[in-house]
């Protein structure tokens, strides 16, 4: 059974902490500006795209941003004003869907395959929570609009800081295929210098894998751990993920054991978890109709 496709909009606020600062004291604007305390043990809560010139990231050591741009601006994080700002752009999602299901302060997914204000597509509903994020709060976020929550956030990435990227259906395909495996979440460097050793380096490489002897076994398997997908993932999900809620509904009559585990490690499990979970399902098997699993 085919549910719709979705239309999922992840939004991403741009250098989040570090804008609202720039926003509001204009002596701030055009310079390297860190959001953190000073000192041993603080690390960066956000750093202005001048400071990110530098070579700075979120947290990173505030004693090593410090090195690495001396003329920074240090401000203390004031998280009660960032808390108040998160409110207004949640304000602003309201009034294009229910469906949010916020990552942080910064960050959401809006399922917008239904929008409250009839706007015929989901790019439209992006563009236009952007420009009033831009227009109301002076703030500008990034988007991307996928078929999941998965490629949402990808594509959210993908024009940043202060742009719009679509992935439309029939496309995924082409876009995940030639992606270095370093782009997708969860490969990090360890993961991805095990992968290179082996010869791959693309999305597309990991599902001819496993057909090719010269790729061990163990190497494709640790890295579909560490990313908890496949393309069979990415096209169940596409189906499976019902709206940016921690709620999957499977299809009538599921038994695929790996339908199931791809279901549970998109909403967040690790391997263990669903292990257990499996073995749980199984002893219920025989005696129940339908069965509701929590993710915590
Ligand atoms: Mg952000």
């Amino acid at each position: 059974m085919r549910m719709g496709i979705r239309k999922i909009i992840h939004v991403d606020m741009d250098a989040f902490y570090a804008s609202v600062e720039q926003r509001d004291d204009p002596q701030l604007r055009g310079k390297p500006v860190i959001v953190a305390w000073k000192g041993n043990r603080s690390v960066v809560c956000a750093a202005s795209y001048e400071a990110r010139a530098f070579g700075l990231r979120s947290a990173m050591p505030a004693v090593r941003a410090e090195r690495l741009c001396p003329s920074a601006i240090f401000v203390a994080p004031d998280f009660t004003r960032y808390r108040a700002v998160s409110k207004s752009v949640w304000e602003i999602f309201k009034r294009h869907t229910d469906l949010i299901e916020p990552l942080s302060l910064d960050e959401a997914y809006l399922d917008v395959t239904e929008n409250k204000t009839g706007l015929p597509t989901a790019t439209m509903v992006a563009g236009t929570i952007r420009q009033q994020i831009r227009e109301e709060l002076s703030l500008t976020a990034s988007a991307g609009v996928a078929p999941n929550k998965f490629l949402a956030k990808l594509a959210s990435d993908w024009r940043k800081p202060d742009g719009l990227f679509v992935i439309q259906p029939e496309e995924v395909d082409a876009f995940l295929l030639p992606l270095p495996v370093g782009r997708l979440p969860g490969v990090g460097k360890v993961t991805e210098e095990k992968l290179a050793k082996v010869g791959i380096k693309r999305w597309g490489q990991t599902f001819l894998a496993d057909k090719a002897p010269k790729y061990s076994e163990s190497s494709v398997r640790s890295m579909r751990v560490a990313l908890g997908l496949t393309l069979g993932w990415a096209n169940n999900c596409r189906w499976l993920e019902k709206n940016p809620r921690t709620r999957v509904k499977l299809p009538n009559r599921t038994g695929g054991r790996r339908v199931i585990r791809t279901v549970l490690i998109n909403l967040g499990a690790s391997e263990r978890d669903c292990t257990e979970t499996q073995r749980a399902i199984r002893n219920l098997g025989s005696v129940s109709r339908s069965i509701w699993i929590a993710h915590r």
